[in-house]
């Protein structure tokens, strides 16, 4: 269906693709993995049209084409569905997907007609999506439906689709590999972009590896493990399966007992939770993103205003309650946030200022207590070593956390957090958006930080994280814990019934 030969591509000094070699059989669904910037898009881009190779062909059913524009690509048949969705808010379903597809006409569309063949394709592919429904009012899982609609309406036979299930909750993954198979039960040819191994294997029939530029391996999927796919991705051997010692368990460092969290409308986003984390372990927190694990790991950080919360947090056997952020930090209660962005770093602070958030007000940083005077040497001290045990790239403290791609981003988080010397430590979806490497990297640190005696406190949306790393592990459902499982024995069907039906 679709043929890269010896596709070349340079941006300025980086060479993005390398001639690359990659066939796509009709009717299959091909992986493209690889690490951040292996260069997954950018061949896709090229087969779309949206950049010209520098050299190198492209065939489509077997004939060299060229393929200038997304709009040569179209009349080819070829669909592409980007990281970010490319809809108008404001506009209806309808109009969203008709736009474009009839040159000239805008204004003359036939809304109608294009309502109901619409339908009917919702229909063939199971997509259900209203057509007169705007855009604004859609879930993300539903506007990635529509992306696929428009790509369908111009008669793509061929869909690519770059990293679909980084915005998709794991019952939303379920559902929309469901309408991939469905595709290709039609006779579609679809590519998916990913880095997770385990939709790899769950969803490809044959895998094309790439690693800085080239394609470094292709493989029939049934043929092919985790294991195997991650060696070819990063170039080493990957520990993909977290390999720990039997937990040393001692006192119950945080206690939670009834907590419960309260919207302004009087609803309680985390309703009447209690566990403790003794120190030794890791807790781990599992459950479709939205239940209350935001809510729960922000009220023990200390960031929820003490007038909306309800029930007692102990550390260490003292009550808490009333204890803000900033001195609970000083308690020792550290935090590695799920939304790195608005609460982990300060991006347009450089690596050295970012490495001392939290500790800016304390000797050594602090020359006088209070914050009065900052040691730069000690900022630097401490920014380098961070830098250096966390192999944060590129070792350069004066650059700002901006310039830094999300893996390493997490790394000078970890780093900065270890360095405390918790007695808690919260942590919510540690490897989000970090290359396969990194994680192994992160998920050793958690371990040792456990094994020197801090209470972990673990959320991932992240099943196979989470179920590896934590001791004991708990099930968030709507706000409650819904049962503990202990993850060496418990099944991911288990699992996964109790995060969906709370029981
Ligand atoms: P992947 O999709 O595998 O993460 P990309 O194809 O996006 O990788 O990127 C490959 C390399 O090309 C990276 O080093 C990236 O920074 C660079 N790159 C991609 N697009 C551009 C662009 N438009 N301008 C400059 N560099 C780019
Ligand atoms: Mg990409």
């Amino acid at each position: 269906m679709l043929e890269l030969r010896q596709i070349t591509k340079r941006f300025g000094a980086v060479l993005a693709n390398d001639q690359v070699d990659i066939v796509v059989k009709p009717g299959t669904i091909h992986a493209i993995v690889g690490e951040n910037g292996a260069g997954k898009s950018t061949a896709m881009r090229i087969a779309y049209g949206f950049y010209t190779a520098d050299s190198g062909q492209i065939l489509v059913d077997g004939q060299v084409r060229e393929i200038n524009s997304p709009h040569d690509a179209i009349a080819l048949g070829i669909g592409m569905v980007h990281q970010h969705f490319m809809l108008v808010e404001d506009m209806t379903v309808a109009e969203n997907i008709v736009l474009g597809a009839e040159p000239g006409s805008a204004l003359s569309l036939d809304l109608k007609s294009a309502a109901a063949q619409i339908r009917q394709l919702s229909e063939e592919f199971k997509l259900a999506v209203n057509p007169n429904e705007p855009v604004e009012h859609l879930s993300v899982g539903q506007q990635q439906r529509v992306e696929l609609l428009k790509a369908l309406y111009r008669h793509a036979r061929l869909l690519i689709l770059d990293e679909p299930t980084a915005v998709l909750t794991p019952l939303e993954v379920e559902e929309f590999f469901a309408i991939l198979r469905r595709m290709r039960e039609q006779g579609k040819t679809v590519i998916i972009i990913t880095h997770k191994l385990s939709e790899v294997l769950a969803i490809s029939d044959e895998v094309t590896v790439m690693r800085d530029g080239k394609v470094v391996g292709r493989v029939q999927t049934k043929d092919t493990n985790a294991a195997e796919l991650a060696r070819m991705m990063v170039g080493r051997e990957v520990l993909l399966r977290v390999d720990k010692p039997e937990p040393q368990v001692g006192a119950a460092q945080l206690e939670v007992r009834n907590l419960s969290v309260v919207a302004a409308d009087g609803s309680k986003r985390l309703n009447g939770v209690t566990f403790e984390v003794r120190s030794g372990e890791i807790v781990g927190i599992a459950g479709v993103e939205g239940n209350g694990q935001t809510e729960l790991m922000e009220a023990l950080a200390g960031l929820v205003d003490v007038s909306r919360i309800r029930g007692e947090t102990i550390l260490g056997g003292k009550n808490i309650n009333s204890v803000g952020a900033r001195l609970r930090r000083e308690l020792g209660i550290a935090h590695i946030p799920e939304d790195r962005h608005r609460r982990g770093l300060l991006l347009d602070f450089t690596l050295a200022e970012n490495s001392i958030l939290g500790v800016h007000y304390r000797p050594p940083i602090a020359a006088l207590a209070g914050g009065v005077f900052l040691d730069e040497g000690a900022i630097q001290r401490r920014a380098n070593e961070i830098i250096e045990q966390f192999d944060v790239r590129p070792r350069n403290a004066a650059l700002p956390a901006r310039a830094l791609s999300g893996g390493n981003q997490q790394k000078l988080i970890i780093g900065r957090e270890y360095r405390l010397n918790p007695k808690v430590l919260l942590v919510s979806q540690p490897t989000r958006g970090v290359d396969i490497g990194a994680i192994e990297f992160i998920h050793r640190q958690l371990v040792s930080l456990r094994d020197a005696g801090c209470a972990i406190l673990l959320v991932s949306a992240e099943l196979e994280e989470v179920t590896s790393l934590s001791d004991r592990l708990l099930i968030i459902h709507e706000g409650r814990i819904a049962g503990e499982v202990d993850p060496k024995v418990a099944t991911l069907e288990e699992i996964g019934l109790l995060m969906t039906r709370g029981h």
